[in-house]
């Protein structure tokens, strides 16, 4: 089964999110984009990337409207429908509210001018050696925004992030995507010098459970068994309230560390080894199509700091059973969404 997506030259659209996957693992590729497998559980940590991304794109699109920041937590409101009777989404609801909150009273207003916002590209695939064009691949993906500072044009680039510490900053140097984009996005006619990374910090606190009886009976008898008295004077905790743990959150985002931006100049350097790379992965691409070979690379299925989706799948030995049971089928049509990393490619 092959999923293309052509372009009025004819040509099928690759993105970035495809090309590294194929280049991780031609394996996953074909689970994902041949095959058009996903989990039927989508990973609670990309899902709630999608919503805060939406949340800071409606941002800048409404530089000029002074209610902006309440038409952003409508749409976070909308985006979690079951916020009332299903816990995963109350506590992701509540940290999306007060991680955009958060951001407006952080970032009121910019030192940069807005260009554009989800600015969408295509350009084409060229042998870097011959200077022959690809006759299969055109290249296509959309920027968060580009920006405008006094020394030229940025790209912005929003994510979330747990931590934001010395070796998160070195590995923004190995951000493929971004010196692609950049490359793309000169040739339409924007002189991009540079990435700003937008980043924000996802918090690690939760709504306090609170005790139940048999909890608080345990902890009042350890506490008694030290004094000399055999007492204790302690409490029952009672459970955080929706309002508490909001004000805890708010408290949170209030610190300016939650919130990081860091510029980047592109190197030229990589930029040229880039379209290399680009070339040299649609060649194995077409290679590996015209021999119906999807290597694992195993080496990969724990990257990310959690398993591979597809982990079960490959562990099965390709059982079908496995893909009834938590995979679903994505036609191509529900695949095109604004995300660039979602879309289809090859
Ligand atoms: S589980 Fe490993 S081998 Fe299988 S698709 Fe994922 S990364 Fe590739």
């Amino acid at each position: 089964m092959t999923n293309p997506v052509n372009t009025s030259s004819d040509k099928s659209v690759l993105t970035f999110s495809a090309l590294n996957t194929f280049r991780n693992c031609p394996r996953k590729y074909k689970h994902r984009y041949l095959d058009c497998l996903r989990p039927r559980e989508k990973a609670e940590a990309l899902s709630f990337g999608h919503v805060i991304h939406g949340a800071i794109e409606l941002w800048y699109q409404r530089v000029d409207d002074i209610n902006r920041l309440w038409t952003v937590l409508e749409y976070i409101d909308q985006q979690y429908p079951e916020q009332i009777g299903d816990d995963r989404q109350k506590t992701a609801w509540q940290l999306a509210r007060a991680m955009f909150t958060g951001y407006a009273a952080r970032y009121p207003g910019e030192d940069f001018e807005i260009v554009e916002v989800e600015k969408s590209f295509t350009g084409e695939i060229r042998n870097p050696d011959t200077g022959r064009l690809s006759q299969t691949f055109v290249m296509s993906g959309k920027a968060d925004a580009i920006v405008k500072l006094a020394d030229g044009m940025y790209l912005l680039e929003h994510k979330t992030a747990s931590t934001i510490d010395a070796n998160y900053l070195d590995k923004l140097w190995t951000d493929t995507q971004i010196a692609l984009y950049s490359f793309y996005l000169r040739q339409l006619g924007y002189p991009i010098v540079g990435v700003i990374y937008n980043v924000l910090l996802k918090t690690r606190l939760r709504q306090r459970a609170g005790e139940t009886e048999g909890e608080y009976d345990i902890r009042r008898a350890e506490l008694a068994a030290k004094n000399k008295s055999g007492k204790t004077t302690a409490k029952r905790q009672l459970p955080e309230t929706d309002e508490e743990f909001q004000a805890r959150l708010a408290e949170w985002y209030a610190r300016p560390e939650s919130f990081h931006r860091e510029q980047v100049y592109l190197s030229e350097d990589r930029l040229a080894m880039l379209q290399d790379e680009v070339w040299e992965i649609t060649q194995q691409y077409l290679d590996a199509r015209r021999r119906g070979k999807w290597l694992l690379n195993t080496s990969n299925c724990f990257s990310y700091q959690r398993p591979c989706e597809y982990l079960p799948y490959c562990q099965s030995g390709f059982n079908p059973n496995v893909v009834d049971n938590l995979y679903e089928i994505v036609l191509p049509h529900e695949e095109l969404t604004p995300v660039e990393s979602e879309q289809p490619i090859f």
